[in-house]
């Protein structure tokens, strides 16, 4: 089995019940919907049919913030060839060409002023402004292919506005009742931010994952982790609004950063975007797929690919393929030996902390005894994902009460099996525990498995148990 997640961005090209099912079948573990394209009731309607069509998947609702888009320039490239000049026109749900391109926000091109820049999608092109007032004109600085509806990063004094925007709690308001695990949060900057838009959703059970992609995002990262239910390297824009050699190792800390707090983290952007039209990735593309699993990534993400390209399935398997691979390579035993076991948090509190010390024995008494398995009983999930820090290289299993915790679970790294079951007393737990790992094939009698269990605690569940279970 994969331990590393795949997340699929949806789109026009993936959007039919076909390719859905197709998809899932070829591996794909969070379904990504962007609520920047399109209407809120038609972003509803397909989170309703994905929901029908992937029950075991998680489903990541994706809000734009301040993002700003481009009327779509359709399923084929358009050129801006350097030199070019280009009218940027404020209206909604218009098609853009070369000439002429639509900026979907209202009172954006006021702002602009001569010699100002506009990256155009994830940073390759872009514009400089010749001329504002009656009329505002571009001249193509840096040429290139777009397509689709591609994010327009504009100076920053013009995208400052506080988490939700007005949007984006409209858009909160309509999804609140509809049934979904994860939303991904645009140009977060603080925890602030995080907390802002939580509070707004009023969904205790709904993941909040911070995308960071901005400066202030890369400067308040710890904050923002802390306050964080999982954390995405949205690349695109980080590599637009960071100096693009420092992505590589912005990856790497925000990997290790996120890991090292148990929050699943998302390398995202540009990972196979070759295969939007070729039907082979790049080995450039493929190394650096095989990376971000070498760096401890949870997941991998594909945006175009799948959302617009010309073979969304084949481009996850062919993702799968190069995962699966890089798996092999990954050198579990130091891993686990380096993560700072205690260091969950420096402000956590007594039940972080106990969660912490017993992962870690977890972890510990199944390298030493060679178990087959590490079983975590988690009714939020919390458990799970602090196992799946250590990665250890047995399989984790999860047994939760909750079916929203089963789907979030499948954003962590390397929890194979999840059963959903009413969680019990320790000693009926580890029995069941012991039933469905001998049942899923993982292991046979005299195998041993480490079972991690909680008890209420003054209402609350606290993971307070570790027990080495032998197989009959
Ligand atoms: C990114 O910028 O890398 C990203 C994932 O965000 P979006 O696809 O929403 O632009």
């Amino acid at each position: 089995m994969r331990r590393t997640r795949i997340v699929a961005t949806l789109g026009p090209a993936s959007d039919d019940d076909a390719t859905i099912k197709g998809l899932v079948e070829a591996g794909v573990d969070v379904f990504r919907l962007s609520f920047a394209h399109g209407d809120v009731p038609s972003g509803i309607e397909r989170l309703r049919r994905v929901r029908k069509l992937a029950p075991d998947q998680a489903i990541m609702v994706d809000i734009p913030g301040p993002k700003i888009r481009a009327g779509s320039f359709g399923t084929s490239p358009v050129l801006l060839a350097l030199g070019d000049k280009v009218e940027l026109i404020e209206g909604f749900g218009e098609t853009s060409i070369a000439s002429k391109i639509f900026v979907e926000r209202e009172g954006v091109l006021a702002l602009l002023k001569t010699g100002d820049r506009i990256h155009i999608g994830d940073g390759g092109t872009s514009l400089v402004v010749l001329e504002t007032g009656s009329k505002t004109l571009t001249e193509v600085t840096s040429g290139g292919a777009v397509m689709g509806k591609p994010g327009l990063s504009l100076p920053s004094s013009i995208m400052n506005d506080r988490l939700p925007t007005d949007a984006d709690r409209e858009r909160l308001e309509a999804l609140r009742s509809e049934e979904f695990e994860i939303l991904a949060i645009s140009f977060v900057r603080s925890g602030f931010d995080v907390e802002s838009v939580r509070a707004v959703l009023s969904r205790p059970d709904v993941m909040m994952m911070s995308k960071i992609e901005t400066s202030e995002g890369v400067e308040n990262l710890e904050e923002i982790v802390e306050h964080s239910d999982a954390i995405m390297v949205a690349r695109g824009d980080l590599g637009v609004r960071m100096p693009i050699e420092e992505v590589p190792h912005l990856q790497k800390a925000i990997v290790r950063l996120g890991v090292r707090y148990a929050r699943p983290v998302i390398v995202a952007t540009q990972m196979l975007e070759s295969m939007t039209h070729a039907q082979v990735p790049t080995r450039a593309e493929v190394t650096d797929v095989a990376n971000a699993v070498l760096d401890g990534a949870s997941a991998v993400m594909l945006s175009g690919e799948t959302a617009i390209g010309e073979d969304p399935i084949g481009t996850v398997k062919t993702m799968d393929r190069i995962v699966r691979r890089a798996e092999q390579s990954f050198d579990y035993q130091d891993w686990g030996t380096n993560l700072d076991v205690q260091q969950i948090s420096n402000n956590s509190g007594k039940t972080a902390r106990i969660t912490a010390a017993i992962t870690g024995a977890a972890w510990r008494a199944a390298m030493e005894e060679d178990a087959v398995a590490i079983v975590a009983c988690t009714r939020s999930g919390t458990t799970a994902r602090a196992i799946s820090r250590f990665r250890p290289p047995m399989p984790i299993v999860a047994i939760t009460p909750q079916v929203g915790t089963a789907r979030q679970l499948h954003s962590s790294w390397g929890i194979e099996k999840i059963f959903v079951s009413p969680l019990q007393d320790i000693d009926s737990l580890c029995n069941y525990a012991a039933e469905q790992v001998k049942a899923a094939g993982l292991a046979k009698p005299g195998d041993a498995i480490v079972v991690m269990a909680g008890s209420e605690s003054g209402g609350a569940s606290i993971t307070d148990t570790v027990r080495m279970v032998v197989i009959n």
